[in-house]
């Protein structure tokens, strides 16, 4: 049986990892922390997330109920999730991290903290935008210079933090098969006389509204036609059903920084 503790545990995502958990074989939820001063604190964490008493009380303290977890799942916001690293590292725990907006320092931080624990990091625990990622790069090896491509991404009026990291990475999957340096090519939306469009450039636009759970499109658009590759998320639970499939195939692992790639054993798979 795997110990995980879930931080954020009122969050969205929180709420949704809780559950997840509760359905999934092989695991227990043995902790579950928000921030100080939340009113879930003292408050049965099961009854939080609408799922009736289960006796995991909602605390604020990490490492208080370290020595009680083997995993911690953590979606929240980056300072959150760095502090909350360092006590995984001070304890020898394992940490999943669905946190995205981290900064290049955080994410350098990140990797600083990932030599002493093994941690999976994704923007996107979904097994369909992993899939995707390997789609994205079949399309990119097979269009080459031949196309503009733009990515376009819908999220929910709550998301603090745009271009969504999910759109980021499949801009760098792209980039990395075309031999581009992202940095260098990404434009994050556009106004005014923008000059006509440099085909090296990956384009970014940005929707929020309402409930969105997230939606991801990517167009490679040539002449005389173009192809689109969508996902469309429905709901929260794939990236929570993905975040606890992360969190058993970290239990075993030794430290490092991986990802859903490496969970699901899309690492080495050839996409052309
Ligand atoms: P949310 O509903 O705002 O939940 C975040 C939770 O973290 C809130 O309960 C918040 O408490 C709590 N929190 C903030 N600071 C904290 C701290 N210092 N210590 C402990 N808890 C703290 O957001 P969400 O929609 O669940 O998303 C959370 C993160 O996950 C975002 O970065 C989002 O982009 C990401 N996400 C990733 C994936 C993926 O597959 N990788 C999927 C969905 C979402 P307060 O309410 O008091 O602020």
């Amino acid at each position: 049986m795997i110990n995980i503790a879930v931080t954020g545990a009122a969050g969205r995502m929180g709420k949704t990892l809780i559950q997840a958990i509760l359905e999934t074989q092989g695991v227990t939820l043995s902790a579950a922390v928000e921030q100080p001063g939340h009113p879930s604190i003292g408050s049965d964490a099961g009854e939080m997330a609408g799922l009736g008493r289960i006796g995991v009380p909602v605390v604020e303290d990490l490492a208080a109920v370290a020595p009680h977890f083997d995993v911690l799942i953590d979606f929240t916001v980056p300072a959150a999730t760095l502090a909350n690293l360092k006590v995984c590292a001070a304890h020898g725990k394992r940490m999943v991290i669905g946190t995205t907006g981290l900064n290049e320092l955080q994410q350098a931080q990140m990797q600083a903290l990932a030599m002493q624990v093994a941690v999976v990091a994704a923007p996107n625990y979904s097994v369909g935008v992993n899939a995707t990622f390997k789609l994205l790069e079949m399309a990119a090896g097979i269009f080459g210079d031949d196309v503009d491509i733009e990515i376009i991404e819908a999220h929910h009026r709550h998301k603090v933090d745009a271009p969504s990291g999910t759109a980021i990475r499949m801009g760098e999957v792209i980039a990395n098969r075309l031999g581009r340096d992202l940095s260098e090519v990404a434009s994050y939306g556009r106004e005014g006389i923008t000059g006509e469009r440099h085909r090296q450039t990956i384009g970014f636009s940005t929707v929020r509204g309402g409930d969105i759970v997230g939606e991801h499109t990517v167009i490679f658009a040539g002449a005389g036609e173009r192809l689109e590759i969508t996902h469309r998320a429905h709901s929260r639970s794939n990236f929570a059903e993905g975040a606890v499939r992360a969190a058993r195939w970290l239990a075993d692992k030794g430290a490092g920084v991986f990802d859903m790639q490496d969970v699901l054993g899309l690492r080495g798979q050839k996409s052309d």
